[in-house]
């Protein structure tokens, strides 16, 4: 095999093209930020609503957050200080109308015109959860504690060939604030059950420990203890290859990393945990295309009938 296909790069490529092809993914000229057709974004509606009926017995507040997040609550995460290559922050123009003219001039002479600009109040998110914990801060949870349903556009700068390595995409999440014992129920619960979903629409995931890509040297020893403390567990497919598998959905105890950031405790006094199970909306979309096909009318009887498509 001396192929370009034979390489993983040569797959993501090959993958790739084959929706932009048949008009799944709409490119944009940057890497791993598309446009999505109506058939990919029915897929996603469709799954979305299967979530929804299945977290339905557990009642949870439902709570919807804009992709950007107040840049304070930002700083108050130690995202900075574990993956600052992944952060977007937003900037835009503050100055004068001289400093409008310098701007466009460094346009036009294809230099770099952003040095004009000054950061806005808002960061991208970075996790669906995010903007979920200031919203609790200096509260005391009630006995049961709370289990909130969360859906937002998360932000990534990673920019990459796969097309399942999006810079920005959708997460849906279950968050449980509460005990420690909650916590890890909620995390239990849905490895379980976000392991029985993903197969009942014919998804051959498995689950694996995993850890965070957190940044630099320090970085790898934070993903050591991750793995060690089984924080992290990742539900994985094939997508664009067979031998690289990508997760599609992950589940997360923060331990109380939150609660003490925010001041969110139980009714015993002590610092609220936190668990959350997060689903990847377009990467579920890129795994059910790649194992069913693109034409959903060929898609199996009992895969149809779970997403009433
Ligand atoms: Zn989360």
């Amino acid at each position: 095999m001396c192929n370009s296909h034979s390489t993983i790069e040569g797959q993501y490529d090959e993958y790739r093209e084959e929706l932009i092809a048949a008009g799944m993914l709409i490119p944009s000229g940057v890497s791993g930020v598309y446009g999505l057709s109506g058939t990919f974004e029915g897929i996603i509606e469709a799954f979305e609503r299967y979530i929804s009926r299945q977290g339905a017995p557990l009642k949870p507040e439902v709570m919807r957050f804009p992709p950007i997040l107040n840049r304070q609550t930002y700083l108050s995460t130690d995202h900075i200080e574990t993956m600052p290559d992944l952060m977007g922050s937003i900037h835009t123009f503050k100055g004068s109308q001289r400093e409008h003219i310098t701007m466009v001039n460094k346009k036009e002479d294809g230099e770099d015109w952003t040095t004009e600009l000054a950061p806005a109040d808002v960061m991208m998110v970075p996790a669906a959860c995010y903007p979920l914990y200031p919203t609790a801060a200096n509260t005391v949870l009630p006995e049961e504690g709370r289990i909130v349903d969360l859906r937002a556009f998360v932000f990534r700068h990673e920019p990459s060939p796969d097309p399942a390595r999006m810079q920005i995409f959708r997460q849906r999440e279950f968050v449980r604030l509460g005990t420690p014992q909650q916590a890890k129920e909620h995390r239990d619960y849905w490895l379980k059950k976000g392991q029985e979903i993903l197969k009942s629409v014919g998804l051959p995931v498995k689950a694996e420990l995993a850890n965070d890509p957190f940044f630099g040297r320090g970085g790898r020893v934070m993903a050591a203890t991750q793995q060690e403390q089984e924080l992290k567990f990742e539900l994985v497919v094939p997508i664009a290859s067979n031998e690289k598998l990508t997760a599609i959905s992950s589940s997360n105890c923060h331990l109380d990393h939150f609660g003490k950031e925010f001041n969110i405790t139980t009714q015993d006094g002590n610092h609220a945990h936190t668990a959350c199970i997060g689903f990847g909306l377009e990467r579920i979309t890129l795994a059910l295309l790649k194992t069913h096909g693109f034409d959903l009318k060929q898609w199996p009887d009992e895969v149809k009938a779970v997403l009433e498509l």
